[in-house]
């Protein structure tokens, strides 16, 4: 499969830049080419910085994507030209349009408070009746309860899961269990499903256009404040990274 992407550093983390995320995606899934998928934003980055089995499987991905407004306002910075924000929900949405228009692809929703993956899919059946989401799984659960989920994952082989566990433990699980299914393409998906399941609302497009969906979050989840101060910490690293090392790998 042609490359058809450029690769940045983001405070020596990868971020593929391509023009139709979704397309390639669909390829590699006719294709049998297991895939990760990241959806990278600046409190990501600092919790890489600090955990390197993070950053490891942030580095191995097969595809990066600019989900959150710090890490596009520094590639612009960068690169001195208008970057498009890649929200991973909607990188999620679209890839299921596809699925569902072109192929017969099994789905699997995992994560979430319980019944929340599954009230999800009934919503993704609503709007797309001829998906097949073959199976979903709630991410509160014992160890038991995990290894009967691998061996459903195993003998089912979807070809899509997303995992919806939260920031890192979803990039972690994919990265130990993604041998299960070596064909699939894998997202973390954080939130989305609290999303699609009707539990939590988006932040309206104007905010989203005006890279201030986390302000939308903070007002929605004031706990968030301290996982927020990440925000001002990258553009700080940003600055001091930008001073001692150069941005672009490929
Ligand atoms: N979650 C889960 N199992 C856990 C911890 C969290 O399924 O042990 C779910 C939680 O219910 C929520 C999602 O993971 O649906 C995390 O969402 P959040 O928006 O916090 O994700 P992030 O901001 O980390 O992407």
């Amino acid at each position: 499969m042609s490359k058809r992407y450029k690769v940045f550093s983001v405070l020596g983390l990868p971020i593929h830049l391509m023009t139709n995320y979704p397309n390639w995606l669909l390829e590699r899934l006719q294709q049998g080419e297991g895939t990760h998928v990241v959806t990278l934003n600046a409190e990501m980055t600092m919790q890489a910085e600090r955990n390197t089995s993070l950053a490891k499987v942030i580095q191995a991905a097969e595809l990066v994507i600019p989900d959150g407004a710090g890490v596009v306002l520094y590639l612009q910075l960068l690169l001195r030209q208008k970057i498009q924000r890649c929200p991973g929900i909607e990188l999620a949405e679209k890839l299921l349009q596809e699925v569902e228009r072109h192929t017969e692809a099994k789905v699997f929703f995992y994560g979430g408070a319980p019944s929340l993956a599954a009230t999800a899919a009934e919503f993704w059946l609503s709007q797309l009746p001829k998906l097949r989401i073959t199976g979903t799984h709630s991410g509160y659960h014992s160890e038991e309860e995990e290894e009967k989920l691998r061996q459903t994952l195993s003998q089912l082989q979807p070809q899509v899961i997303f995992v919806g566990l939260g920031v890192p433990r979803q990039e972690l699980w994919i990265a130990q269990n993604r041998h299960l299914c070596p064909q699939a393409i894998w997202i973390g998906v954080g939130g989305s499903f609290d999303i699609w399941s009707g539990t939590k609302s988006r932040a309206p497009a104007w905010l989203g256009d005006n890279n201030l969906e986390w302000l939308y979050r903070l007002y929605q989840e004031p706990w968030r404040w301290r996982r927020m101060l990440a925000l001002p910490e990258f553009a700080w690293k940003a600055v001091v990274y930008r001073l001692t090392a150069r941005g672009a790998i490929s």
